[in-house]
């Protein structure tokens, strides 16, 4: 599992690796300054019974969300389609019909595939922190603004 470990005031620390089978309680990272600086990890009660994180190491925080890795492409897409489709509605173009297709299937089908292939990841609404390379829980919801905002003030947020 690799870690984009934040400090439980929600600050970033820097990528850890951690062994999920056996997870090791402190992690050595270096900060902002170039410091190495020890970070203790909870993981008691962290996994349910099929091995998924269901609670945040780093602050002990149940509200967890789940996330794509990959860009959203879709409102370029929309914007794309839009004007591309007002251009050839006013006959503003030249390009033939089956170019402005063209164009906006390669959009779609390069968008289809980063959704395929891309991972997700489990975030944590309070610190910050996100879990690369581990199973995700089966209920485990998306980004959610009304979840976020309970830990609004705690710390700064953000979504990737
Ligand atoms: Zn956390």
């Amino acid at each position: 599992m690799k870690i984009d470990l934040h400090n439980s005031q929600g600050e970033r620390v820097a990528w850890v690796e951690v062994d999920a089978d056996s997870p090791q309680r402190v992690v050595q990272a270096v900060n902002a300054e170039g410091h190495e600086e020890e970070h203790y990890l909870e993981w008691e009660a962290a996994f349910d019974d099929e091995g998924r994180l269901r609670k945040c190491p780093v602050c002990q925080c149940n509200d967890l969300y789940t996330h794509r890795n990959a860009p959203q492409l879709l409102g370029f897409i929309i914007v794309l389609a839009v004007g591309l489709i007002c251009l050839g509605l006013w006959g503003l173009t030249d390009a033939p019909l089956a170019l402005v297709l063209g164009v906006l299937g390669v959009v779609v089908v390069a968008q289809l595939l980063l959704m395929v292939f891309s991972g997700r990841f489990i975030g944590c609404y309070r610190c910050g922190s996100k879990f690369h390379n581990t199973p995700i829980p089966r209920r485990l919801n998306a980004w959610d603004t009304l979840t976020a905002e309970k830990y609004r003030g705690e710390r700064p947020l953000e979504t990737s």
